[in-house]
């Protein structure tokens, strides 16, 4: 699939990494890598702030040179986690993402109405 391609495309830069691309870290930094990239850009940055601080110390910039994304990005993502509002934000909507209310094309249907009812409002 074309997709994958893309997905595997980055390879982590960490030192480990480089030294041995077959080693069990680099085997678990591809798996990350492969993870966050099905993810859409602000859960990808949700889960890198989740494995940096799970890495606890020096685990910004460590998941920063896993990742490819900025440490900024990443202590976005961490203030994300740890302020309830922001998961809520109207800003993370897209638009258009938004679902229809069905209420909007079914008309109310009131008893003893409904033949000449569903006449009137065809289509
Ligand atoms: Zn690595």
């Amino acid at each position: 699939m074309e997709q994958d391609r893309n997905r595997t495309a980055h390879r982590c830069q960490c030192p480990d990494c480089k030294q041995d691309r077959g080693g069990r870290l680099a085997g678990q930094h591809a798996a990350i890598i492969a993870f966050l990239a099905i993810l859409n850009e602000r859960d990808r940055r949700r889960m890198a702030a989740f494995l940096a601080r799970q890495e606890g110390r020096g685990g910004i910039a460590q998941i920063a040179r896993i990742s490819g994304l900025s440490r900024n990005t990443i202590r976005r993502g961490l203030r994300e986690l740890t302020t309830p509002d922001a998961l809520s934000s109207p800003r993370i909507r897209r638009p258009g993402g938004g679902r229809t209310r069905s209420e909007k094309k079914i008309p109310t249907l009131r008893a003893g109405d409904g033949g000449s009812f569903a006449r009137h409002h065809r289509g």
